[in-house]
């Protein structure tokens, strides 16, 4: 154990000498298929339309060489010809949209679309002064708030009182599937290249996520889906859609009781105000840690067969910016974005025995070292941004057997 944790200790090392990034920028070459270099074609979107974005500045970094920038054109696309690299990523402006960052695969010629979610419309006023529980005009009148829908005024709706609540019927065991799959024409890979399907996600801030963060609760939320969606689209043709967007009242949950609480008071409050909400899963963000060395957990692996059960929470009270220090080594990126796609994974039916360690090294970063393995590994410290491809194919043809992923056009 000693020499293993030398090794560790001796990589970690060498990943932080090289993240310091020089100056000049990684050179740029004329594209050509047979060059030996990677063309990375890339296109921008709206999300939601499909319309492209001209004029996004999409900046492409190497880790350890550089970064280069370019603008896109009429058409959304941008391309860009370096010397084949591992860690690379992009980070896609423009004003009035999310910045958005994604990993690349750099070791070869590449395709990709990103889309790009407009700034939700500067409906100011939010922040401020928190709700009540359950005070508030609307109780009593027999007539349901407004639904959250992401753009709404979560912050200020008075919630419906509420108890937590235990699921009711049964999430039983996974039966076997059908299994799907894709077709391999659309996309180079195994288990790769399926059309786009929609899923209605609910988020809940927990009571300490909003004290952390009351300006920009909402706007944080809203950005990790939509980073979860540059990965779930990807590798799963699985679109994210957030209908609901709330809080839960101050004093419903209490961070480090470790009383396992999150999902029957999240429960409770989704069937008093959003009762007539359809959404596929629910998942609760807490600001604190609640249960000790646990970073999220679920009702039960593929509890979406169930609405009752298809309740998660995860931790969102570590930084999500690269190179933010986590724990005694700390070289793995993005926790928090880590735990929510685990933990959404697993009510679609991903397993922690399909893990495998092998995909990520295609584009592992020098600032996610340690993420080595599919991000459904039971450690989340090595778990990188890919999906295996056993647990693609599992959640997939889970998602297509039960017939909840709506066809996006
Ligand atoms: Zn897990």
């Amino acid at each position: 154990m000693r020499a293993l944790a030398a090794a560790v200790l001796l990589v970690a090392l060498a990943g932080c000498v090289e993240i310091a990034i020089p100056s000049a920028p990684p050179a740029e070459r004329p594209a050509d298929p047979d060059d030996g270099l990677s063309t990375l074609d890339l296109v921008v979107v709206e999300s939601g339309n499909g319309r492209p974005v001209a004029g996004a500045e999409v900046r492409l970094s190497i880790a350890g060489v550089g970064s280069i920038a370019k603008t896109t054109a009429a058409d959304g696309s941008a391309a860009f010809t370096v010397e084949p690299a591992t860690g690379c990523s992009v980070t896609v402006a423009k004003a009035g949209f999310q910045q958005r960052k994604a990993a690349l695969d750099c070791t070869g010629d590449q395709a990709y679309r990103l889309s790009l979610a407009r700034t939700p419309s500067a409906s100011s006023g939010q922040g401020g002064s928190p709700p009540q529980g359950s005070s508030g005009g609307t109780g009593g009148n027999g007539t349901p708030p407004a639904e959250g829908n992401g753009t709404g005024e979560g912050n200020e709706t008075a919630h419906r009182p509420f108890e937590p609540q235990e699921p009711s019927g049964s999430c039983g065991s996974l039966g076997s599937l059908e299994p799907v799959a894709p077709d391999p024409t659309l996309a180079g890979g195994l288990a790769l290249g399926w059309p786009l399907l929609e899923l209605d996600v609910a988020l809940l801030a927990d009571p300490a996520f909003v004290a952390a963060h009351p300006d920009d609760w909402r706007s944080l939320l809203e950005a990790l889906v939509q980073d979860a969606n540059l990965y779930y689209e990807d590798q799963l043709g699985l679109r994210l859609n957030l209908s609901v967007l709330d809080r839960l009242p101050d004093g419903s949950l209490a961070p480090g009781s470790g009383d396992g609480r999150q999902r029957a008071v999240a429960r409770g409050f989704m069937h008093a105000n959003h009762a007539l909400a359809d959404v596929d899963m629910v998942a609760v963000a807490l600001g604190a840690d609640y249960e000790g060395s646990v970073a999220g957990q679920v009702e039960c692996v593929h509890g979406a067969v169930s609405p009752d059960y298809s309740y998660l929470w995860f931790e969102y009270d570590q930084d999500r910016d690269p190179g933010a220090l986590v724990g005694s080594i700390g070289i793995f990126e993005d926790i928090p974005l880590k735990t929510y796609m685990h933990e959404t994974a697993h009510l679609i039916a991903a397993h922690h025995h399909y893990s495998d360690c092998a995909e990520s090294y295609t584009d592992l970063r020098t600032s996610d070292a340690l993420g080595v393995c599919d991000i459904m590994i039971n450690d989340v410290g090595l778990a990188s941004f890919r999906f295996s491809p056993t647990n693609r194919l599992v959640m997939r043809s889970f998602v297509e057997d039960l017939g909840i992923g709506e066809p996006v056009a």
